[in-house]
């Protein structure tokens, strides 16, 4: 794996571009690894954002049963193949991920489980979580490796400084673990970051219930929006509201909540119910 990544590299001489996160890694402990952490058996479907050229694609096929590799660089189809020449469960798809309709890439019915599987590219790293979160998928498990202080943003628990929208996000959606740290020489080129493997098990059912789920992220994102405001003051900026100050304050009082608190220190289901009242009386 890791050796043939770099030979795969010299032999296409492949040039490869920092401003679409090819940090390929070459540790094969590394790479089983991850596996481990999503736990990849012959009954699951894995798809795979990002394989470059195959680093982890090859593990991923000799344990899953099915494995669907999403590559955006054209330049890098010709070694990926070669080096999973010996497969034939794996299928290439040389698109953008944002642009795939997950759904659609596979028939229904046939999997254990469905899994994601990425080393993501970190220039594009939220909007892709973001895009596996929100849309209407059958996705059981993620396991991504990320920049290490992303990976704090998505567990960080509230009130501590990486809690943010994307904690409420992750933790919304899906159950988040750290699994470990990778050093940067476990790639080439080295990226200038450290990193973390983060497991997420996604939710079966939502932790609370939301009248309105978009106009919950509404709220959690003006609260987060302006961090040394008040959460009185940041909800009072907040224009689709059109609620005085003392309207503000009666809603968290009713709700238990300090006037003076700040959106950071309040839970998934804090920012629940104060959505809902919002929401209602809105
Ligand atoms: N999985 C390989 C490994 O671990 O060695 C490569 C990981 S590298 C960090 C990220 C990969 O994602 C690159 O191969 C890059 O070309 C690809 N990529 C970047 N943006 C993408 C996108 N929008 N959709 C699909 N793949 C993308």
């Amino acid at each position: 794996m890791g050796g043939n990544t770099k030979k795969l590299i010299q032999k296409y001489n492949l040039k490869l571009t920092k401003s679409l996160g090819q940090n390929f890694l070459t540790d094969d402990n590394v790479v089983k690894k991850i596996v481990d952490v999503a736990n990849v058996s012959d009954n699951d479907l894995v798809i795979e954002i990002g394989p470059g050229v195959g680093s982890m694609t090859t593990e991923l096929a000799k344990r899953a049963k099915k494995v669907i590799a999403v590559e955006i660089d054209k330049r890098l189809i010709p070694a990926l193949q070669e080096n999973l020449c010996e497969f034939s469960n794996v299928d290439i798809v040389n698109k953008d991920i944002m642009d795939v309709n997950i759904n659609e890439l596979y028939d229904k019915g046939q999997y254990g489980s469905i899994k994601v599987v990425a080393n993501l590219p970190y220039y594009i790293t939220t909007p892709i979580i973001m895009k596996l979160l929100e849309e209407e998928n059958d996705i059981n498990l993620m396991v991504f490796m990320v920049q290490k202080e992303v990976a704090q943003r998505m567990t960080a628990a509230p009130g501590k400084k990486d809690y943010g929208a994307l904690s409420v996000a992750v933790q919304y959606y899906t159950k988040p673990e750290k699994a470990f740290d990778v050093p940067p020489h476990c790639f080439v080129p080295q990226p200038e970051v450290d990193s973390t493997v983060v497991k997420l098990n996604v939710n079966e059912a939502p932790p609370v219930q939301l009248i309105n789920r978009d106009f919950f992220f509404k709220v959690v994102k003006a609260a987060f929006g302006q961090r040394r405001k008040t959460l009185v003051n940041a909800l009072h900026n907040f224009k689709v509201l059109e609620k005085t100050k003392e309207e503000i304050k009666e809603i968290l009082n009713q709700l238990g909540i300090d006037e003076n608190a700040r959106g950071e220190t309040l839970s998934i289901s804090q920012f629940a119910q104060l959505s809902n009242l919002l929401f209602k009386s809105s």
